[in-house]
């Protein structure tokens, strides 16, 4: 029996927005990579919807990826990675309800202006402004202060493209779904737009100071409680306040001391004259003062204790590294965070201390990072979803109380995983 030859496919299918194939994509820490089949560029919502519904019919699947400043895989896919960085804007503003709209690629720095121009601003931001608005929230990226919550925690309204390649707006009335995708690590599916709660626009006074640890120590319950935000790099070494190119006085030994910043708000009058750019004692408006720049890389492992113990946990990893790992000279970064309500937020329900350390990229910092991991343990760490941590699906499980309804949301968000990769895969599937 002779069967006719299977007539030649003319052309494989590809998406309708700008692509690449097999364009080799690594992280801003140079710890990530992947090589996915299709990088896409959607210049509008339209061509992102298209593409997710091309993948789908293709049986690929999907990764967003934003400035690619995650630490851990989440980004990776041999599918299709799409990048938003086309589809960006602050979109709206309601000055009268503080709120705040942008399309899903708006970096964080392009808040700034639009927002002042309206008399507002962003509540908190963290160390740089780099990020995407929602790798940002994807993640649970946060500033410091007691008072003030994460990005996610900002999060009134999204509008999303789910698993069945549909749009969907999930807003206050839908508390179920707003907390699922107020951290949700990209598995909820593609944000398009998202609407935050913003603040009254402000400006702030830094103070940046030099205190020993035992000087850090007798001030820090005031520091909390007392400033806007308050946070601390804390030097073991000589070399420490240079990796993360922290500026120094002349002849100060940091060994053993910090660099502490605070932040507070207070009333300028621009036309004045009144913004003063001295290093250490800067007053600007707020999306001036908080980004730092980072040039030198680092790999970096973020836990989260409650606040109450978080004193203790800091000086459980100062021990470590002065008996186990002294040769680990990065800064250890300690800030504060306001709880929140986000099932996958590592604040939810817990005013929180967080606890930073980095190693060096091209040496083996695993020992160091696993000790890290193993004395944070017994104060129930939470971890950064976008910074190196151990966590297994176990115990995510027992540290978010909330874990089984967001596997829930995610399957009716995304019943045939589209939007999994290995990693997200083997935590919430
Ligand atoms: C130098 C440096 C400084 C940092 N400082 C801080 C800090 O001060 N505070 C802090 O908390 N963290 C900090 N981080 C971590 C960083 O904020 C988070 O890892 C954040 O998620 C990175 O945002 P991104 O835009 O780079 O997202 P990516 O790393 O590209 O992606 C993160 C996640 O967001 C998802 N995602 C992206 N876009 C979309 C979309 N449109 N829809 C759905 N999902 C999407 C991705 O799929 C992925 O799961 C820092 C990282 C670096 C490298």
């Amino acid at each position: 029996m002779t069967t006719a030859p299977a007539a030649p496919r003319q052309h494989l299918p590809t998406p309708s927005a700008p692509f690449e194939t097999h364009r080799p994509w690594s992280n801003w820490g140079g710890n990530q990579t992947a090589t996915p089949a299709f990088t896409v560029r959607p210049r509008n919502e339209q061509e992102v919807v298209d593409t997710v519904r091309f993948a789908i019919r293709e049986g690929l699947p999907v990764r967003a990826v934003g400035a690619g400043h995650s630490f851990t895989p989440l980004v990776q896919t041999g599918g299709v990675q799409l990048d938003l960085s086309a589809v960006s804007g602050v979109t709206g503003t309601d000055t009268g309800r503080r709120r705040a709209r942008a399309l899903g690629g708006t970096p964080v720095h392009a808040f700034g202006d639009p927002l002042w121009e309206q008399g507002l601003a962003l509540s908190n931001q963290g160390d740089i402004d780099k990020q995407s608005i929602s790798g940002a929230i994807a993640t649970g990226t946060h500033g410091s202060g007691i008072e003030l919550g994460s990005f996610s925690s900002a999060l009134r309204w999204v509008k999303l493209v789910d698993g069945r390649g549909d749009i969907v707006e999930i807003g206050e009335d839908q508390i179920r779904e707003l907390r699922a995708a107020q951290v949700a690590l990209g598995t909820l599916g593609i944000f398009l737009e998202v609407e935050l709660e913003v603040a009254e626009a402000y400006h702030l006074q830094e103070q940046i100071t030099y205190p020993t640890w035992e000087e850090t120590l007798s001030t820090i319950a005031a520091d909390i409680a007392g400033n806007r935000h308050y946070s601390f790099l804390w030097c073991q070494s000589e070399e420490s306040a240079g990796l993360y190119e922290l500026p120094t006085p002349a002849g100060l030994s940091m060994v053993n001391r910090s660099y502490t910043k605070r932040y507070n708000a207070v009333h300028l009058d621009e036309a004045g004259g009144a913004i003063d750019l001295t290093e250490g004692r800067r007053r600007d408006r707020s999306y001036r003062i908080y980004p730092g720049g980072f040039m030198i890389p680092f790999h970096e492992l973020e836990y989260y204790v409650p606040a109450e113990q978080g004193i203790e946990a800091v000086e459980a990893v100062q021990d470590l590294i002065r008996t186990v790992h002294p040769d680990q000279k990065y800064p250890m970064e300690v800030r504060w965070v306001k709880q929140d309500e986000g099932y996958l937020s590592p604040f939810y329900h817990r005013d929180t201390t967080v606890i930073s350390v980095s190693g060096a990229p091209g040496t083996d910092y695993w020992p160091y990072l696993r000790d890290v991991d193993r004395t944070l343990q017994p104060y129930d760490a939470r971890a950064h979803w976008g910074k190196i941590h151990f966590l297994t699906r176990d115990r995510v499980a027992q540290l978010y109380p909330e874990f089984d309804t967001f596997v829930q949301i995610r399957r009716e968000f995304d019943p045939n995983g589209v939007f999994l990769n290995d990693h997200t895969r083997a935590l919430l599937a």
